[in-house]
C-alpha cells in the first residue's frame, strides 16, 4: 500500500506490529522451556480437545478469574489460534441476521476484517485523542441501535497506545448496561502498561451484569506472536450469553480448526506459573525508554505531535498538523507522507488511515534504541524537507541549523583571515 523504498537506504521498519521481529525482545526464558519440554516428552503430538486441552483451559480459567466473581471454570474457557481466533469466533457467535457490531476508532484494522467474513455489520465510535484516547461513551450511545449485537473495546489499544483508568472502565461498563451491550473485551496487551499508577485492569471486573467475552494470547504479552495460542474467556456471571446460545455457537466454531497446537497448550499451566516479574519489568522498561524517546524527538519536529502519550501497548499514535508537509500547492495526507517517507528514506510507517485515522502515523515502540534513532534522523530530514512554514520557527533544530551557518561563516573568517596572513 505504501510503496517503495529508496534503494540507496537501508530499509527501517517503524510498522511490523510483530515485537519479535529485531530480535531484542523475546518471550520468557521460563516459557521457551516449558515448550521445549512438552515437545520432549513426546506425549503432545497428537489432537486434543477442540475447545482445548482441559489443562490449559482450567490454568487461562484460574488466571482470568476476577476478585468478588464466581470463579471462572473450564467450560467459561476456549483455547484459539491467537487472539485473533477468539476474536473470530466471538463475532460470529453474535452473527445474527442484520446484527451489528461497534468497533473503536482509531482501531486495529482486523475487527472490520472479522466482521465482513461473518457478514456483520459494524459501526465507528470514537476515541477522544485529546483525553487519553478514552472511549466518547456519548458517541456509542447515539450509535447503539436494536441490531448492535456488542462492542468491542481495546485496551491496552492498538493503535493508541491507551491504558484506560478503573474510572473510566467504570462508566463504560455504566453505559454498556444502561444500553443492556455486550463485550468484546480485546485484551491482548494485557499487562503492557508503563505506568505503575495506571496498571492494566480487565474490564470485567467492573461488568456488573453486562456479559463480557474477554480475548487474549501468548502474542503480545508473552512476546510470542508466532505460537499461535490464544483463548476467549466467558464472563458470563448472569448466563445471558449462554441462554442465547452464545458458548454453544463458539463450542461448535471450535471444530472448525481443531484448536491450536497441542504441545503449546501442554505448556500453558508452566507459563503462567512462572516466576517472570523480572523478565516482564525489563521488557516494559525497553517499551518505556523507547516511548520516552519517541515523544522527545517529536516533540523537536514541527508539524508533528503527540495529543496523548502511550501509556502502554507497542505504540505511538502521533499527530500531523494539518498544512504542515508538503510542496507549494499540495498538502500531505498521512498516506502520502508515508509514501514519501518511504521513498525518500526508506522508513516504513503505518499511515493512520490503515486505522481511519487520517492524518495520524503510527509508529511501532519495539524497535532497538540505536534503530530508533536513526530512523528520527530521517524522519526529522524528510520532515524539514517538506515543511511548509519551514522559515517561521525558533526551534531547537532552527538554532542547529542556524549555528552550522555561523560555524561556516566563522570558518570562511577564518580562512581569509589566513589568506591575509599569507
Ligand atoms: C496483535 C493483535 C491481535 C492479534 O493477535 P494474535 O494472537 O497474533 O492473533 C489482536 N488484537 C490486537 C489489538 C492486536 O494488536
Amino acid at each position: 500500500m505504501v510503496g517503495l523504498a529508496n534503494p540507496d537506504k537501508r530499509l527501517i521498519s517503524l510498522a511490523q506490529g510483530d515485537p519479535t521481529v529485531f530480535g531484542h525482545l523475546l518471550p520468557p526464558g521460563s516459557a521457551v522451556e516449558e515448550v521445549s519440554s512438552a515437545f520432549g516428552a513426546y506425549t503432545y503430538n497428537g489432537y486434543t480437545a477442540s475447545a482445548g486441552a482441559p489443562s490449559a483451559r482450567a490454568a487461562v480459567a484460574a488466571r482470568y478469574s476476577v476478585p468478588d466473581r464466581p470463579a471462572l471454570n473450564v467450560d467459561d474457557v476456549f483455547m484459539t489460534v491467537g487472539c485473533s481466533e477468539a476474536l473470530s469466533h466471538a463475532i460470529a457467535a453474535l452473527a445474527i441476521d442484520k446484527a451489528n457490531v461497534l468497533l473503536p476508532r482509531p482501531g486495529f484494522p482486523l475487527y472490520e476484517t472479522l466482521c465482513n467474513r461473518h457478514g456483520v455489520e459494524y459501526k465507528f465510535y470514537d476515541l477522544d485523542g485529546d483525553n487519553g484516547w478514552e472511549i466518547d461513551l456519548e458517541h456509542v450511545e447515539r450509535l447503539r441501535d436494536e441490531d448492535t449485537v456488542a462492542i468491542i473495546v481495546n485496551n491496552p489499544s492498538n493503535p493508541c497506545g491507551a491504558v484506560y483508568s478503573e474510572q473510566h472502565l467504570r462508566a463504560i461498563c455504566a453505559t454498556c448496561e444502561a444500553l443492556r451491550l455486550p463485550i468484546i473485551a480485546d485484551e491482548v496487551y494485557e499487562d503492557v502498561a508503563f505506568d505503575v499508577d495506571r496498571p492494566f485492569i480487565p474490564v470485567a471486573s467492573f461488568s456488573g451484569r453486562v456479559p463480557v467475552m474477554s480475548v487474549s494470547a501468548l502474542s503480545k504479552r508473552w512476546l510470542a506472536p508466532g505460537w499461535r495460542v490464544g483463548w476467549l474467556v466467558m464472563h458470563d456471571y448472569n448466563r445471558i450469553l449462554a441462554t442465547a446460545g452464545v458458548q454453544l455457537a463458539i463450542n461448535n466454531l471450535c471444530q472448525v480448526s481443531l484448536g491450536p497446537p497441542t504441545p503449546i497448550q501442554a505448556a500453558i499451566p508452566g507459563i503462567f506459573e512462572a516466576d517472570e516479574g523480572e523478565w516482564l519489568e525489563g521488557t516494559l522498561e525497553v517499551l518505556r525508554k523507547a516511548s520516552s524517546s519517541c515523544l522527545e524527538r517529536c516533540a523537536r519536529v514541527r508539524g508533528l505531535s503527540v495529543p496523548s502519550e502511550p501509556q502502554g501497548a507497542m505504540y505511538v499514535l502521533v499527530r500531523m498538523q494539518a498544512d504542515a508537509f508538503g510542496g507549494d500547492d499540495e498538502t500531505f495526507t498521512d498516506v502520502e507522507f508515508a509514501k514519501r517517507l518511504l521513498a525518500e528514506e526508506s522508513v516504513l510507517v503505518l499511515p493512520g488511515t490503515c486505522f481511519h485515522a487520517p492524518g495520524y502515523l503510527r509508529i511501532v515502540i519495539t524497535v532497538p534504541e540505536d534503530e530508533l534513532e536513526e530512523a528520527w534522523n530521517r524522519l526529522e530530514v524528510f520532515c524539514e524537507r517538506h515543511s511548509r512554514e519551514r522559515k517561521l520557527t525558533d526551534s531547537p533544530k532552527e538554532l542547529h541549523v542556524l549555528n552550522g551557518k555561523v560555524e561556516a561563516a566563522l570558518k570562511i573568517v577564518d580562512s581569509d583571515k589566513k589568506l591575509f596572513a599569507e
